[in-house]
């Protein structure tokens, strides 16, 4: 082995599983371009990775086409959200959990920041939606990050104790052998505007003492994804940091060719 292989392989924390490299494909897209994508990361990334998962979130109308071309790929399908009702039934609208599970899901998003701040989905709604998530067998993706006026004040941390919190109040730090966390700074999304290394690594970091604090055996294992502007460039340096699992990837989520590269950098960091 290589030094630099060694060096790479010693920053990785023992219990530390697969990255995991999740597209959010947003509200974009029609049913022939995302089949078009689907069939393209299905053709171009391996049926077995042992040191990266991918995982395809389509709009909800294009679960069902987009996972019957994933099928026996290498690429998870993952929801964007769901309802938070443990039950279903007269919710106009809305999406129950078991109803993603019946269509293949294994991931669902939960508190994007997109969620929070336009459609009012509080801590105590993302919470719920963990839990019914949980309940019906999905790994939920819990998005947590701060605004840039929040960073300004120098309440990050004490922003993302708060969202980390409400999920460990209702569902136990144990949630977290079955759960991904994803910090996701709100000033970077979609902006650009990536944080760097150094600031996500300090981040992670933080996330991972307060798991560790709620429950020493099972911080290590879980994983602490990066979002908000990874692009092929920049990918390879946020997935070298020591507490950075992978990533929760936007916009470069709708070429599966950048996709793929970020993917690809998650192998060779
Ligand atoms: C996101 O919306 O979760 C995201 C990370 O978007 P982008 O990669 O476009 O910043």
């Amino acid at each position: 082995m290589t030094a630099a292989k060694q060096d790479v392989v010693s920053r990785r924390r023992s219990g530390a599983g697969p990255y995991l490299v999740v597209g959010n494909w947003k509200m974009n897209g029609d049913r022939r371009r995302s089949a078009i994508l689907a069939a393209e990361l299905a053709g171009g990334w391996p049926e077995i990775d042992p040191a990266v998962t991918l995982v395809a979130c389509p709009p909800s109308v294009y679960l069902q086409s987009v996972g019957s071309l994933l099928r026996g790929s290498g690429v998870a399908l993952g929801a964007q959200d769901l309802c938070e009702q443990e039950k279903p039934g007269a919710f106009t609208g809305e999406v129950h959990g078991a109803m993603l599970k019946d269509l293949g899901c294994r991931y669902v998003v939960v508190g994007h920041s997109e969620r929070r701040r336009l459609y009012g989905d509080d801590d105590e709604r993302v919470a719920h939606k963990f839990a019914t998530a949980l309940a019906c067998g999905l790994t939920p993706i819990l998005c947590i990050g701060e605004t840039a006026d929040e960073r300004d004040a120098g309440v990050t941390e004490a922003v993302l104790k708060r969202q980390l919190h409400a999920i460990i109040a209702r569902c136990g730090a144990r949630a977290f052998a079955d759960a991904v966390l994803a910090y996701e700074p709100v000033w970077a999304i979609g902006t650009g505007r990536s944080a760097a290394p150094e600031q996500a690594q300090a981040v992670h970091a933080f996330l991972r003492g307060e798991l560790r604090t709620a429950n020493a055996k099972l911080a290590d294992c879980a994983p602490i994804l990066y979002g908000g502007s990874v692009k092929s460039d920049n990918a390879h340096a946020l997935f070298s940091c020591a507490d950075v699992d992978g990533g929760l990837i936007g916009g470069a989520s709708l070429k599966a060719a950048d996709f793929l590269a970020i993917a690809d950098a998650a192998r060779h960091r």
